[in-house]
């Protein structure tokens, strides 16, 4: 594991979905971003919460919201929530036409009791 800063604003995001849910055609509630990597994983809130799995698996401990209007930040190894932080590469937030929970046509009817 290399010992890279937790926050690298240069570092584009990995894509417009969860990289894990995206492998196996899965779904999510909110998408979270890596802020050392570009990691897209989905919340804790989401059926499979990729974005915590890969902060912990890679070490990286700070992710920001990849949602929308949201520039909120969160530290795992602090367990520190920060209203803003610096501005990480574009795109910031996944694609405004793609729906929440997401992606279209992959959400069950029932998702309601598959989050939280
Ligand atoms: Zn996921
Ligand atoms: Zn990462």
């Amino acid at each position: 594991m290399s010992s890279e800063h937790p926050i690298d604003p240069t570092v584009p995001p990995s894509g417009t979905g969860c990289v894990e849910c995206d492998a196996v055609d899965g779904w999510w509630l909110h998408l979270r971003r890596c802020a050392a990597c570009g990691h897209i994983g989905c919340c804790d809130d989401s059926p499979a919460k990729h974005a915590t799995a890969h902060a912990k698996a890679s070490g990286h401990p700070v992710i920001r919201s990849f949602e929308p209007g949201e520039v909120w930040f969160w530290d795992y190894d602090k367990d520190q929530f920060y209203e803003s932080g610096p501005q990480l590469a574009p795109p910031e937030h996944h694609p405004v036409d793609q729906p929440v929970p997401g992606p279209a046509g992959r959400v069950p009817a029932d998702w309601q009791q598959h989050v939280g």
